[in-house]
């Protein structure tokens, strides 16, 4: 049976950090599927699209990374895709209690499911799409947090925005 992962997030910009967690899970399971979430609470830098295109370019030398997004229940979208994993980062307790209830929550909407979690690599312990982005929008170098081609995006925006 082929095993099947779901790595869901905002993804807004994709992080190095990500990236690892992303990496790590191809090694584990047969396909990791990267679903980027369309939530309507937030407002996101990148549009679904841009954080798509940014994922795909980032993870094109992973050949079982597939990336696409989902809106609604993460359950609903993992049963969709005969995924039988979630695939989650854990940075610091700070990210526990949060992932301790997602992981709870969905396991009572569906046993089947199983939620994984990696601890973070030590060098991104401290990093979030959020961090990057007040860096990158006081132009300060991104370099050491995100891929090249991710930098670029973020200053292309700026420039823009701060027109
Ligand atoms: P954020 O906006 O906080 O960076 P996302 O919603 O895009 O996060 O995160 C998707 C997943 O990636 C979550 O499981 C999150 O815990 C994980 N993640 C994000 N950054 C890191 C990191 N630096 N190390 C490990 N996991 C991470």
């Amino acid at each position: 049976m082929t095993s099947i992962a779901v790595c869901p997030g905002s993804f807004d910009p994709v992080t190095l950090g990500h990236l690892d967690i992303i990496s790590r899970g191809a090694k584990v399971f047969d396909k990791v599927i990267v679903a980027v979430l369309n939530n309507r609470n937030k407002q996101p830098l990148f549009t679904v699209e841009e954080r798509i295109e940014l994922l795909r370019q980032t993870t094109a030398d992973l050949p079982n990374v597939e990336v696409d997004h989902f809106n609604g229940l993460l359950i609903d979208y993992v049963k969709q895709k005969n995924a039988s994993a979630i695939i989650k980062g854990l940075r610091a307790v700070s990210d526990f209690e949060y992932e301790l209830q997602m992981a709870s929550i969905n396991r009572k909407l569906d046993e089947e499911v199983e939620t994984f979690f990696m601890m973070t690599n030590n060098n991104y312990s401290y990093l979030s799409s959020s961090i990057v982005k007040e860096i990158a929008k006081y132009q300060a170098p991104v370099s050491d947090l995100v891929p090249e081609i991710v930098e670029g995006a973020l200053r292309k925006k700026f420039a823009f925005s701060n027109e």
